[in-house]
């Protein structure tokens, strides 16, 4: 059967340490999957983070901006390493990472955690309560207390010194949010669970008000609440009755990354940012890990993951998501692993010979 190739351009960001290694192996997954489909990638690659600063005096430089808001979708490696710590705030590679975040409008972070089955002994909880754990974790990104004004500090009447922030949530905003998180657990299991504090504050009593009146947009999906505390508790005794959370900035910051831990391994997790009409950005969760970069030892899973979030909640190419998504699973089944997720009895390889490993075993899926 031969259909109409598709065709996408892609914005690559390999940035800083170990992105250029794994940004290499994502474009090379993404090529062979997508043609396997009847995908065609462009691909632009441009400066972001320290090799931007060095290359053009700016963390973003403003053409690699337009490129990436003209393309379909964007794949960052990482950005930061030690060379460019002591820089100025304006002058940090960090501070490209978010203005390209604000300059692309993302709103929306989604962050999986899940327990895969050959590595369920690097999770830090037992393993009755980590297997079979995959949820995904919906974070607002661009309001809430972060963004909040009034902010700053002074001093109160008692002449003491105040820090003091705002957490505000617009009805578009929580809608918005909201909206994603349905459309998330749908292509899901189904189950969005509400994080709140709708006990305490205003900004939570009309989140859940807003949840709950976008609910009836999504009759297939079952809506539940649950305050934050309780969330941050369920998340350590049993995780697996979760699907997909979907929560403010403050909460999913702290939320995702206690989800993270329960997998255990910083080189798996991908994420995604995604805006409302423009192009979505991917990325792994950690950083660009300096003190392995250029040795040929990172674990490029996490990249590749992230070009099949891409693939799915980019593109609509659920077909290419699932088949990398597989080739990651084979390639694991068949012992290769990395220095961080090592176990007894299986093969250490290093960054490339582990991408080679999942280029294989996508090609043996045809
Ligand atoms: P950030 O840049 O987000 O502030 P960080 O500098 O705190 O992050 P990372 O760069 O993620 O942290 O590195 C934390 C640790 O995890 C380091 O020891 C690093 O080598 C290791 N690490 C991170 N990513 C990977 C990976 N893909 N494969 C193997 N090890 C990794
Ligand atoms: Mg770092």
């Amino acid at each position: 059967v031969t259909s109409a190739t598709k065709r996408y351009n892609i914005t690559l960001l390999p940035g800083d340490g170990i992105g250029p290694e794994i940004m290499n192996i994502a474009k090379d997954v993404l090529s062979l999957a997508g043609s396997q489909e009847g995908i065609e990638f462009q691909f632009k690659e441009m400066p972001v983070g320290g090799v931007a600063l060095d290359l053009t005096g700016v963390p973003l430089p403003e053409e690699t901006l337009s490129i990436a808001k003209q393309s379909d979708a964007i794949l960052l490696g990482a950005i930061g390493g030690y060379k460019w710590d002591s820089n100025e705030k304006h002058l940090k590679p960090e501070t490209g990472l978010l203005q390209l975040r604000a300059g692309l409008e993302v709103f929306a972070n989604l962050r999986p955690a899940s327990v895969l089955p050959q590595l369920v002994d690097s999770s830090t909880l037992k393993r009755e309560v980590a297997e079979g754990v995959d949820l995904m974790v919906v974070r607002e990104l661009t309001g809430g207390i972060y963004f909040g004004k009034p902010r700053g500090f002074g001093t109160n009447e008692k002449g003491e010194e105040i820090g003091f922030n705002t957490e505000v949530y617009a009805t578009y905003e929580i809608d918005r949010i909201a909206r994603v998180g349905f459309e998330t657990a749908r292509k899901r299991r189904g189950k969005l669970c509400s994080v709140d504090k709708a006990n305490v504050l205003e900004a939570s009593m009309l989140w859940r008000k807003r949840v709950t009146a976008i609910a009836s947009e999504y009759p297939d999906v079952e809506l539940s609440h649950m305050y934050v505390d309780n969330a941050a508790m369920q998340l350590i005794r049993d995780p697996k009755q979760f699907d997909t959370i979907v929560t403010n900035n403050i909460f999913g910051d702290i939320l995702s990354d206690e989800a993270s831990m329960i997998t255990g391994s910083i080189g798996m997790l991908p994420s995604a940012s995604l805006s409302d009409s423009g192009p979505g950005l991917f990325e792994p969760i950690h950083g660009s890990a300096p003190d392995i970069a250029g040795q040929d030892k990172a674990n490029p899973l996490a990249m590749v993951l992230s070009a099949a979030m891409l693939l799915r909640y980019g593109l609509g190419e659920e077909n290419a998501a699932k088949k990398i998504e597989n080739a990651v699973l084979e390639t694991l089944n068949r012992g290769y692993r990395t220095g961080d997720t090592l176990s007894d009895g299986k093969k250490l390889v290093g960054c490339k010979e582990m991408g080679e490993e999942v280029l294989r075993s996508v090609d043996s899926e045809r």
